[in-house]
């Protein structure tokens, strides 16, 4: 495989652009689901406190401590000593001392708990637990709000993007912060497939549709961590770079962004 390549999450820290995400894991299926991923060449894992797999994870990962893990703050955990504790019940799941990169899950505003929790990402960086602290669903008014009371910007938020809801304006305001944009439901939880434009140029080019996706999330800078539980689409997944899309193909894809595109919930009106 081409080597794959590598985002500078600044300090020394450098992430894998491509990772595999292990939400809607089964808890039972994860460890394997991990290795498999491994045994593909995925060097980058995606979780979250609130999948509720972590322990499948950790046992996945036994002997890789150079994979590079991410794990996020649930909201129930949020406010300054919360988060320390729960960063000590995530590692413990997790079978290190460290992760690599620590997330805020949501803002959850109406808890307003997300200064309090970033004061403690920082501190939790600071004492080397975490390498690299970051958000996600933060909208630009969230990611003001933490970096004037700390001073302190993250090193990237991860949200929901696909080519049809593609969120320049979030991403313009990352690029001018030198926040990096993260891709969730990067294939658009599987019904981006469909997609009659992804289906021609997947066809040019003699890949699938969702290697042609995965290839538009790297092409644009963004990180990606495409889930699946099935062994020839995880390899599938990471087979990415041995073909790339050109101007063409990626201004078709462009026509595909959509104002109601998203499938998951928005930040500002989640229920939580
Ligand atoms: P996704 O966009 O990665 O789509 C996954 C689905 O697409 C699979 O379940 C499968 O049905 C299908 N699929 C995957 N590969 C395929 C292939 N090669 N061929 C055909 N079908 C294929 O969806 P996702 O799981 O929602 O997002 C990926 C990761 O993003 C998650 O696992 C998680 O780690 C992360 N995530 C984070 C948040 C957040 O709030 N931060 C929210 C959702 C997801």
């Amino acid at each position: 495989m081409t080597e794959q390549p590598i985002i500078s999450l600044g300090r020394d820290v450098a992430m894998p652009q491509l990772g595999l995400g292990v939400w809607q894991t089964p808890v039972d299926q994860t460890a394997d689901v991990v290795k498999c991923a491994l045994a593909a060449g995925y060097r980058a894992v995606d979780t979250a406190a609130i999948y509720g797999n972590e322990e499948g994870v950790g046992t996945g990962l036994e002997g890789h401590p150079e994979i590079f893990l991410t794990t996020k703050l649930w909201n129930t955990d949020q406010g300054f000593d919360k988060t320390l504790r729960a960063f000590d019940v995530s590692s413990r799941k997790l079978g290190r001392t460290s992760v690599d990169l620590y997330l805020i899950h949501w803002p959850a505003p109406r808890l307003d708990l997300y200064v309090e929790s970033w004061k403690a990402m920082i501190r939790l960086r600071d004492e080397g637990r975490v390498r690299a602290i970051g958000v996600s669903n933060f909208t630009q008014t969230h990611l003001e709000r933490i970096i004037g009371e700390t001073g302190v910007t993250p090193a990237l938020n991860q949200i929901e993007l696909h080519p049809e809801f593609q969120q320049h304006s979030l991403r313009d305001f990352h690029a001018s912060k030198g926040i990096h944009t993260q891709s969730w439901s990067p294939l658009g939880q599987g019904r981006t497939l469909n997609s009659p434009i992804i289906g021609k140029i997947a066809e040019k080019h003699g890949k699938s549709p969702a290697q042609v996706i995965i290839r538009w999330h790297l092409q644009s800078g963004l990180i990606v961590i495409p889930k699946s539980v099935t062994p020839s689409r995880i390899a599938e997944n990471i087979d990415v770079f041995d073909f790339t899309l050109d101007a063409a193909d990626m201004a078709q894809i462009a026509t595909m962004d959509r104002p109601d595109g998203r499938i998951g919930p928005d930040p500002l009106t989640a229920d939580f």
